[in-house]
């Protein structure tokens, strides 16, 4: 039922009222906030998630339309429900559980599919509220978090392409932080791209920064906890770089030296933190994984090259609103993005996915006919370092897809690493 981040597929088949109102009903506790994305589907599944919550005797409190962090900011001492498939195309949708401040781990999805099975709860009917102050308040919580006086100095332009859930949050935080705000697709109706904030989904968004001279653009998912930077030049930034530059960052301005990252993390990512006397903790795809990490060695930061970025001193899912709000702290000290990125060194990286019936399947067997020789690291696919570059095959957590990433210090080596992989993976689709 759960993948890498709660529930999610195809709305009317895998995803249907009955099973979001037996999950609101299982899930809830004494109350449970009820958030989601611009899904049309998101209106129905999120009535029935409360009604299920209500029917077992708890309280409701609806956000209505709001990003993932936000949603984990209201639950930062309870429970929570967000109604979204992230960046999963209209036709999906699914349930993110939230405890906390954080993604459920798979104990309590355990306990939740346990639960499930059984006859549904009653009591008495539970009271039900609409509360959108607590946009404002993670707004607030944002503010707090950064370097104000230092950005109202610089007065950065910026174009914001929200296309989803953050269009409540991320256009008003950047203009109370001084900045020139030029919003696009920041429609609450429906997507107007594909919500996935890539570089083809933001062909658009690229030559708008560029053609208007501002200083950067930033383009969101559809719930609100990815973000993408685009240079002034128009060109987006490889999602490491933008992630090496952040965990530079943090690393500049706190005692706290520990990291987290994922098995996709780049050399790039680990310079980066070695090179700024930190320490880096290596965890499984997902950003679960990644805020439980924070929390069991209390670091400071932990961020996934997908735009996925967690502070310690926030909520302990990806917040890619205060994420933006540090890249704006980032630009007002640094300088324009196209000469940062400069820094960090780009070495040749290739991200493939290939349709598998049996994705895991697929995975397993490649690992067993691999021809290994480097360190292999296994709890999460296979991941095999090398002396001059890396390669993982994973099964996706959301998609029947097996993804292999790859990175070498020379196209030459990625290209016949590539070769011989792909022939792999694909004698055992
Ligand atoms: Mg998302």
């Amino acid at each position: 039922m759960f993948g890498t981040s709660g529930i999610r597929g195809i709305y009317g088949k895998d995803i249907t009222e009955e099973l979001a109102l037996k999950i609101g009903n299982v899930f809830s506790k004494d109350n449970l906030f009820v958030a989601r994305d611009l899904r049309q589907s998101g209106v129905t599944l999120s009535i029935a998630v409360s009604a299920g919550a209500l029917a077992a005797g708890s309280d409701v409190i609806d956000i209505g339309i709001a990003p993932t962090p936000t949603l984990a900011y209201a639950a930062r001492a309870g429970r929570g429900i967000m109604v979204t498939a992230s960046h999963n195309p209209p036709e999906y949708n699914g349930l993110k559980l939230v405890e906390n401040a954080k993604e459920i781990g798979k104990k309590l999805e355990q306990e939740v599919i346990e639960e499930y099975n059984k006859p549904i709860i009653r009591s008495d009917i539970g009271d039900f509220s609409h509360n959108s102050e607590v946009i404002e308040e993670h707004k607030q919580m944002i503010l707090g978090m950064v370097d104000r006086k230092l950005i109202e100095k610089k007065k950065p332009k910026i174009i914001a392409d929200c296309n989803g859930a953050a269009a409540v949050i991320t256009p008003y935080l950047l203009s109370e932080l001084g900045c020139k705000v030029v919003s696009v697709n920041s429609s609450l109706e429906c997507f107007n791209r594909p919500s996935e904030p890539n570089e083809t989904n933001l062909a658009h968004l690229l030559d708008i920064v560029r053609e208007t001279g501002a200083d950067f653009g930033i383009g969101h998912d559809g719930d609100g906890d990815r973000c993408v930077i685009i240079d002034e030049k128009g060109s987006m930034l490889p999602f490491d770089v933008q992630l090496a530059m952040m965990i530079e960052h943090e690393l500049e301005r706190s005692s706290n030296k520990r990291i987290v990252s994922t098995v996709e993390a780049s050399l790039a990512i680990r310079e980066v933190v070695e090179k700024n006397g930190g320490k880096i903790e290596i965890t499984p795809v997902g950003s679960t994984y990644v805020g439980d990490s924070i929390e069991k060695n209390n670091a400071l930061f932990g961020g996934e090259p997908c735009g996925e970025y967690i502070y310690s001193g926030g909520v302990h899912v990806p917040d890619a609103p205060l994420a933006v709000a540090k890249f704006v702290e980032i630009f007002c000290e640094k300088g324009k993005f196209s000469e940062l990125r400069k820094k960090y060194k780009e070495n040749f990286i290739a991200r493939e996915k290939f349709q598998a019936k049996e994705k895991h399947n697929t995975v397993e067997k490649v690992k067993k006919s691999l021809n290994i020789d480097g360190k292999v690291r296994d709890d999460d696919g296979v991941r095999i370092d090398e002396a001059d570059g890396w390669l993982l095959v994973r099964a996706s957590g959301t998609e029947p897809v097996v993804r292999l990433t790859m990175e070498y210090k020379t196209k030459e080596k990625l290209e016949k690493r590539k070769g011989e992989i792909k022939t792999l993976i694909e004698m055992h689709l």
